[in-house]
């Protein structure tokens, strides 16, 4: 009942008490009170200013693939971004896209037109604003060396904002949108990339990222990296060396492929899959001393610290 109103928003899909874990790569995660799938910008943004003037929790999630969603679910509104029109110029290689779409096609498709600087992003799961979010990067490249603007949408006073690049302070996997949830929504990106290039040689490029990782990365469901890598050295080496490599609990495993992801082996759940998260990390510190920082979000309620 709370959420009938939002039925009357156009291009919105509700569902009430809808486990949120299809909605993530982990597979994991118990339900949320209302779930709404935004497929344009419009409904995007509608379905989160009723919710922040309804005073209800909400956050939006792109593919999922940077959060780990707890058992119990998230009290509130859920939104899965679905906002996918895009615009390429392949004569100037502008392209302005919905923060909705997906990165991987888009890299494609903007390949295609021969465009190049988005090959690093053939293979990252999730969406566009996720990665302007995170700063996502694979391969050399990321986000900071790609986008121009952003246009975001300040929930505090509704008003529609462009950012440009300077302001997102771009670090390793950081902007200054990370941890300002329930505050800006990304409703679009603008990327400049290199026009006039051989479609066929981007392609190719964009394929050897892509059998390298099959080669190091384990395939199922994750979340990729689970943590940063510390200055100087790989979270999945420090793993490793602490002997962590296929280390398994209940339905969890430290990945005997690459022991910075843990794989949801399909029976696992959200509470040990963190429990993992945290023993890991306090082995890896009592083993080496480092103390490794997520690289990925927790959400929802009864994440034990
Ligand atoms: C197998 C695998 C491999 C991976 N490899 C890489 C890699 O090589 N490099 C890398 O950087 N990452 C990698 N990741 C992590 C993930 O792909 C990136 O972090 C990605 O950018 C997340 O995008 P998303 O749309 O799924 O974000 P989500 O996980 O849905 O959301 C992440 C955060 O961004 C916020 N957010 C999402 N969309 C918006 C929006 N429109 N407005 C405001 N806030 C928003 C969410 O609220 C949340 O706080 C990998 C993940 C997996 C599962």
């Amino acid at each position: 009942m709370m959420f009938a109103a939002l039925k009357t928003i156009p291009d919105l899909t509700l569902a009430e008490n809808e486990p949120i874990a299809r909605y993530t790569a982990a597979r994991l995660g118990g339900p949320a009170d209302a779930l709404a799938i935004a497929h344009n910008t419009e409904a995007l943004i509608q379905a989160a200013q009723w919710a922040q003037q309804a005073q209800i929790a909400w956050v939006v999630l792109g593919g999922g693939a940077n959060v780990l969603v707890s058992d119990a679910g998230f009290r509130g509104l859920v939104i899965i971004n679905h906002s996918k029109n895009f615009h390429l110029d392949s004569e100037t290689g502008r392209v302005e896209a919905d923060s909705g779409v997906t990165l991987t096609p888009l890299a494609r498709r903007c390949m295609a037109q021969g465009l190049k600087g988005l090959e690093w992003a053939v293979s990252v799961p999730g969406t566009l604003g996720g990665a302007i979010v995170n700063n996502a990067g694979a391969h050399g490249g990321d986000m900071a060396h790609n986008l121009v603007q952003a246009t975001l949408l300040d929930l505090n006073d509704l008003t529609t904002q462009i950012w440009p690049i300077d302001k997102m302070t771009y670090g390793y996997r950081y902007s200054a949108l990370k941890g300002q949830r329930q505050r800006y929504l990304v409703l679009q990106g603008v990327l400049q990339l290199k026009p006039h290039h051989d479609p066929v040689e981007l392609a190719s490029i964009a394929d050897g990222f892509v059998a390298h990782r099959k080669k190091t990365q384990p395939p199922g469901a994750s979340l990729g990296s689970i943590f940063k890598n510390p200055p100087g050295d790989y979270a999945g080496r420090l793993i490793e060396a602490s002997g962590l490599k296929g280390y398994q609990v209940g339905g969890v495993q430290v990945s005997p492929i690459h022991a910075n992801f843990i794989v949801n082996l399909g029976n696992g759940t959200a509470s040990d899959y963190y429990g993992l998260i945290q023993y890991v990390r306090q082995s890896v510190y009592e083993k080496t001393g480092v103390l490794l920082e997520l690289e990925i979000e927790r959400i929802g309620e009864g994440f034990a610290e």
